[in-house]
């Protein structure tokens, strides 16, 4: 699932595959889930705006017809590139509620987009009000949030804040006011040494960790959240990989930061607006929000029945409301 260092390097001579016209990086990974017309839309959108991508498929390789045809022109060429930079790399074989677990994804990646087509139903856990076991205090990642929400909880005395950018120190910072002892706050990539994190870290005593990637929650005999379980990462040719290096950080508490851009930062969709509000479907915002914060959905898992240039247009449009939300 993720990167290691035994991936072959791309040797020095050979011109870099990445595509032109794509952004620089980011540093922000995304999964994806499902490699149909939505999941693929998306990725390539994503990878086109500078995010890392991966891809978990249910379907073996042998198992998978051809890709599904992006719109827009150089779409497939940019696609194939992708794949070969490793900005877009496909996990075969990888199957929601049976070898993958959402809140460990969630956990592991920024952002997650649901494609997984009919498939959906109940078993996600994302087609009620109530959003799924990653609220759960006890088992899993305390919360998810923005740091306006904080104030609903009662303060852990250690804290681990997994997240991106501004959001995740303006929310370890807000724990630290709340009365947390320690909490520390990791990121996968490194940080300017004199940049907004930093200061706003140290004048709040909240340790920074950089360079780690959450891989799992530990819990004690009782279920409770006991440690966090990271791998440490590094850059190689432009993209965040892992080394093989672990470490343990205890912790009462892991709590995710993410971004909210706001409605108006995405082009909203019609047909979901109109339909998604209904049945076992996965039921998201215009902005292909489900109830779990971090987690989007799109295609025929939001609104069946269409044809595949709408899950296309899903993807695509999802891809630019998860790019605006990690951006915020
Ligand atoms: C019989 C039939 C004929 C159709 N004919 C046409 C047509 O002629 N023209 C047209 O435009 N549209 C057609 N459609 C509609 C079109 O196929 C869909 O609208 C489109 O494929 C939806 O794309 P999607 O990415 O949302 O889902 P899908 O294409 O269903 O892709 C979902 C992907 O997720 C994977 N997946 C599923 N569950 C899991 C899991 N638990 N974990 C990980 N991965 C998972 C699947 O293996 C699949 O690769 C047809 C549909 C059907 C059923």
């Amino acid at each position: 699932m993720f990167q290691s260092e035994e991936q072959p390097a791309a040797p020095a001579c050979r011109p870099h595959p990445f595509p032109r016209h794509a952004a620089p990086p980011t540093g922000k990974q995304v999964a994806v889930i499902g490699a149909g017309p939505a999941g693929m839309a998306c990725a390539h959108r994503l990878a086109m705006l500078g995010n890392g991508v991966t891809v978990f498929e249910a379907r073996s390789r042998e198992r998978m017809q051809a890709a599904p045809a992006l719109e827009g022109e150089g779409a497939r060429e940019q696609l194939a590139a992708l794949l070969a930079a490793g900005r877009i790399r496909i996990e075969h074989g990888s199957k929601l509620g049976l070898n993958l677990e959402l809140a460990e994804l969630h956990l592991s990646h920024d952002a997650v987009f649901v494609a997984v087509g009919l498939a959906a139903g109940r078993v996600l856990g994302l087609t009620g009000d109530e959003a799924p076991g990653l609220r759960d205090a006890g088992r899993r990642v305390t919360a998810v949030c923005h740091p306006e929400d904080l104030g609903a909880l009662a303060a852990p005395q250690r804290a681990i804040v997994i997240g991106a950018a501004r959001g995740a120190v303006d929310t370890a910072a807000r724990l630290k006011r709340l009365g947390a002892q320690d909490v520390t706050l990791v990121y996968r990539h490194g940080l300017e040494a004199d940049g907004y994190e930093f200061e706003t870290a140290r004048a709040s005593f909240v340790r920074i960790r950089t360079w780690a990637w959450p891989l799992e929650v530990l819990r004690d005999e009782r279920g409770l959240v006991a440690a966090v379980r990271f791998e440490q990462t590094r850059m190689q040719d432009g993209r965040l990989v892992n080394t093989g290096g672990f470490t343990e950080i205890a912790t009462h508490a892991v709590l995710k930061a993410v971004g909210r851009a706001g409605e108006g930062a995405c082009e909203a969709d019609d047909s979901v607006r109109r339909i998604s509000r209904e049945g076992d479907r996965i039921r998201v915002d215009p902005c292909f929000r489900t109830a779990l914060p971090g987690v989007y959905a799109g295609g025929d898992c939001v609104a069946p029945g269409q044809e595949a240039p709408q899950a296309l247009r899903h993807g695509r449009l999802a891809a630019q409301a998860i790019h605006a939300d990690l951006q915020s």
